[in-house]
């Protein structure tokens, strides 16, 4: 039946969409986490509110240092594994195909953020540059960058609508966002 693996997709990318604003709000601008739970969260948040946001890429698509310009542009694959565990594992408790589709999404969540990321804000890929919706994207991580309390996600938005955490782009931003070639 193609309903069930359907509805897990449905489903996974909900989780993800709340996994992803979650962790890039609490762990990577906060440090709201006791340390004993979280020993490496002041090293997420130095890495990226402090490091990415504060001094490397204060231009969006331009930073000179060799070392900076590719700090921080991706996510380690384990920090997302194991922040979603207690909902992967769980769910494979209940259907395999479940728990499959889900960690698989997971890792393709993972390869996505890493590569529109970088492309972002070291843009040399032309192929993946013109497409309407990395553009889209590009535009919602430009404005998180200019409002860093908003647009929390990177590849699927739908939790920062939910819970209305959307950064509305003022003249100024669209202005930019066309001279960066992002419209
Ligand atoms: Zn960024
Ligand atoms: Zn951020």
């Amino acid at each position: 039946m193609w309903f069930e693996p359907l509805a897990w997709i449905c489903i996974s990318y909900v989780v993800i969409s709340f996994g992803e604003h979650l962790i890039h709000k609490h762990l990577m601008h906060r440090k709201e986490i006791p340390q004993r739970f979280m020993p490496k969260q002041m090293w997420i948040y130095e890495s990226h509110a402090v490091l990415h946001h504060g001094k490397y890429y204060k231009v969006f698509n331009h930073e000179p240092d060799e070392y900076g310009r590719f700090h921080n542009l991706h996510l380690e694959i384990m920090l997302n594994l194991v922040v979603f565990s207690p909902v992967w594992l769980t769910l494979m408790l209940f259907s395999r195909m479940g728990g499959s589709i889900l960690l698989s999404m997971i890792i393709l969540h993972h390869l996505c953020w890493n590569l529109i990321h970088e492309e972002m804000h070291v843009p040399t890929k032309t192929w993946l540059s013109s497409f309407p919706l990395y553009k889209r994207l590009a535009r919602y991580h430009y404005l998180h960058h200019k409002y860093p309390t908003r647009n929390f996600n990177i590849v699927c938005p739908l939790a920062d609508h939910i819970v209305r955490c959307v950064a509305k782009a003022k003249p100024e931003d669209l202005v930019k966002m066309k001279e960066l070639n992002l419209t």
